[in-house]
């Protein structure tokens, strides 16, 4: 008899997403003639920069001749791109991150989602509360959770991010060994300083965890003194492990590219105490599930450190970032409490009335997609988050609609 994995039954049956676009849908089909204004689902809405086509566009004509074309590329991703990987993002920033210790990947949630295939089943795993789903979905598929009671799964450790620790979590009391972090924050668009990471770090180094640590919208950063990755602390090597994306970067959440970073002295234990090197353990995994990122689109990244690449790159983020000061202004000027926006896409606002409904309020009066905070977890049942990934004239269109509605 074939029988299924029983864990899956344990995860809440709607996508975030999924619900959210059959509340649009059905609003949609009773009012075909209103225009609805989308910043509900974080997907980037400008086109990718002019660098990154060039190349692929020069990379797809060499697939066109017996002698340029390539088949089979490394599984690990191409060096030219791991070189300017680790030389751009981590050794101009002083951190010391070699080529052979990034793996380039289709995505960062793929990534996020894999790397707990490599630890037991019976580890304690703590994850921020408002979360993006998938560190907790995925564990759940694997059978480190119980049922789903009271908005929450039993058998994780969940860390409440809210006004009280200004959306950073605090060390857990009970002991932990994989810990997820998330920064700049999706969903809240709050950030870590570099004195609150190293807290993390020497957590994870006193009690011989692992840090998970989600730097998707490391490029949003606008603010210096803010780390852009966690290896600029002391002693993260051996107790980190980095994800990044180029989809909210450069625009490539419909072209798919990203890397995570697995040092070397990262490490692991086996049950009998003895230390073995995660880079290998992840190596062989990603080896043997994985083909490796196209050769056109590895070369589309790579276009993105040239100059021409980095001012284009600038270019887009300044222009959400824009978008982001101005809903957050706009929702402060409307007495609402907001954290985010400031180096992130994302802002988070406190509703102070269930998500659900206001997420209704602002579809059905106002015609504007924002995402509910519960489908982030418990802490985010007041809160909606409100994406900075459109047009400004959009975001105008859409304030100006919710400002109706709203004073
Ligand atoms: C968008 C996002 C990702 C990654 O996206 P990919 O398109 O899979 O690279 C990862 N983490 C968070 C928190 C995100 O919001």
């Amino acid at each position: 008899m074939i029988r299924i994995n029983e864990n899956f039954l344990k995860l809440q049956a709607s996508y975030l997403f999924a619900n959210i676009a059959k509340r649009v849908d059905a609003f949609q089909a009773q009012h075909a003639d209103k225009s609805i204004i989308r910043l509900g689902i974080g997907d980037v809405t400008r086109a990718l920069p002019q660098a990154c086509i060039a190349a692929m566009h020069k990379a797809v004509d060499e697939m066109a001749t017996d002698s340029t074309f390539r088949g089979y590329g490394p599984e690990q991703g191409y060096a030219f791109l791991r070189e300017k990987v680790a030389l751009h993002d981590f050794q101009n920033r002083g951190a010391r991150i070699e080529a052979d210790e990034i793996f380039i990947s289709d995505g960062a949630k793929c990534d996020t989602g894999n790397m707990q295939e490599l630890f037991a089943t019976d580890i304690r795993v703590a994850i921020p509360d408002p979360v993006y789903p998938v560190y907790v979905d995925t564990n759940v598929m694997a059978g480190r959770t119980g049922g789903f009671q009271d908005d929450r799964y039993d058998g994780l450790v969940y860390l409440p991010c809210d006004e009280n620790n200004n959306y950073v979590p605090q060390l857990p009391e009970e002991r932990v060994d994989l810990i997820y972090l998330c920064f700049p924050n999706n969903p809240t668009g709050a950030t870590i300083r570099k004195d609150q990471l190293k807290e993390w770090v020497e957590y994870a180094r006193a009690n011989k965890a692992l840090i998970l640590f989600d730097a998707a919208y490391e490029a949003f950063i606008q603010d210096d003194e803010l780390p852009h990755s966690i290896y600029e602390l002391e002693g993260a090597r051996e107790v980190a492990i980095e994800f990044r994306s180029y989809s909210k970067t450069a625009g490539f959440t419909g072209t798919r590219c990203a890397y995570v970073v697995v040092p070397k002295e990262c490490r692991a234990f086996t049950s009998d105490g003895r230390e073995m090197a995660i880079h290998g353990l992840w190596n062989r995994r990603h080896s043997t599930k994985f083909n490796g990122v196209s050769y056109p689109v590895q070369r589309a990244a790579e276009a993105i450190y040239s100059d021409e690449g980095q001012a284009q790159v600038k270019a887009l983020i300044d222009g959400y970032m824009k978008n982001a000061a101005y809903i957050r202004q706009s929702f402060q000027d409307l007495g609402f409490d907001c954290v985010g926006g400031e180096n992130s896409p994302y802002v988070w606002i406190n509703g102070r009335r269930d998500s659900w409904a206001f997420f209704d309020l602002l579809l059905s009066e106002a015609g504007v997609v924002c995402t509910p905070g519960a489908g982030f977890g418990k802490c985010g049942q007041h809160y909606i988050r409100i994406s900075a990934f459109n047009s400004f004239e959009n975001v105008e269109k859409a304030i100006a609609r919710i400002q109706n509605v709203l004073s």
